[in-house]
């Protein structure tokens, strides 16, 4: 029960009326039985200031932050954690010691996604990213920190690549997409598999890396989440490699977030389950739509 003494903590982002936080966030309050409760803001581009501002005056205890307001939302905030400010990215803000503080959860919730629930140790392994905009800086960044044996990021330009690769340590370089190949573990860090990349008419969208490079001892992991298997962890199966999908980078960005807001240990479980059942919920949703 929402009562005058319940804590308020919510997302802004535009549009985030599909956000899945909200179940997420409010399945891992009931869960701890915490007196919290999270809504998604619809902010326009431009006022992720005006946004703080409210946050500031309303005494919120943590904000989540999604496209398009994890870089401008910076000049807002009081202090930044080292890996938002060398990713000049945010997508949590928590309340500290010197006010409004911004962190940058994605890459640290990547590697608990690999490491937790898929059994994979980062330290040593060989990594072939695909894409350089931020959810990829974000992963870059972690991997280099956990120990990655060597990453390679692949990218449709040249420049990002280049800025991303000083990002991931003296074992990142830039390279093409065959190098995919010799990769133990491949991630697709562009939209590509959302269906929303406009192609020729009739044409299906292509895939981040053909399934040629792809193969059995390798780990295949869409960033992408909607839908739970995208055309490229299709190919991967059917290609004998393990497919891993983003949702558990979300769940795990999301828990991230939870332990600096709340001080307590976050219900994965719970939180997992409210992710599979508002995204069941989303599909009926475009199904009676249609
Ligand atoms: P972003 O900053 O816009 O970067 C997009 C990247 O994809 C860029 O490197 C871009 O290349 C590349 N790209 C875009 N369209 C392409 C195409 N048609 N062909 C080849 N490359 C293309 O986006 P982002 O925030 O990094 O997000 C990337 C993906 O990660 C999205 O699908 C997002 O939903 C997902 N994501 C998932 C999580 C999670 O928790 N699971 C968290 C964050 C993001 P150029 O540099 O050439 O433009």
């Amino acid at each position: 029960m929402i009562t005058g003494a319940t804590r308020s903590a919510g997302v802004i982002g535009t549009p985030i009326r599909h956000s899945l936080s909200p179940a997420i966030f409010n399945a891992a309050f009931a869960a701890c039985g915490l007196d919290w409760a999270y809504l998604a803001f619809e902010v326009p581009e431009g006022a992720a200031g005006l946004a703080m501002a409210g946050v500031r005056a309303l005494g919120l205890e943590g904000v989540s932050v999604t496209m398009p307001h994890k870089a401008a939302v910076i000049d807002a905030l009081d202090s930044l954690s080292e890996d938002a400010a060398r990713l000049g990215a945010v997508n949590c803000v928590a309340r500290g010691g010197s006010g409004l503080e911004g962190h940058n959860t994605d890459g640290p919730g990547l590697i608990d996604a690999l490491q937790i629930d898929e059994g994979i140790e980062v330290a040593g392994r060989s990594f072939a990213i695909v894409g350089a905009g931020g959810a990829a800086r974000a992963v870059i960044r972690a991997l280099g920190a956990a120990g990655a044996g060597q990453i390679v990021v692949i990218n449709r330009s040249p420049g990002p690549a280049e800025a991303a690769v000083s990002l991931g340590g003296p074992s990142c370089r830039v390279g093409v997409v065959d190098d995919a190949e010799h990769a133990d573990v491949v991630i697709n860090a562009t939209p590509l598999g959302m269906g929303v990349v406009v192609t020729t008419e009739g044409e299906p969208e292509p895939l981040p890396v053909p399934p040629e490079r792809l193969g059995a001892g390798q780990v295949v992991v869409d960033l992408v989440y909607h839908p739970a298997t995208t055309p490229l962890l299709q190919a991967a199966r059917t290609r004998g490699a393990h497919p891993v999908n983003g949702l558990g980078m979300l769940i795990h960005q999301a828990a991230h977030a939870f332990r600096l807001w709340t001080h307590e240990e976050p219900p994965l479980e719970a939180m997992s389950a409210a992710a599979v059942a508002a995204l069941v919920h989303r599909e009926r949703d475009t199904e009676h739509s249609r």
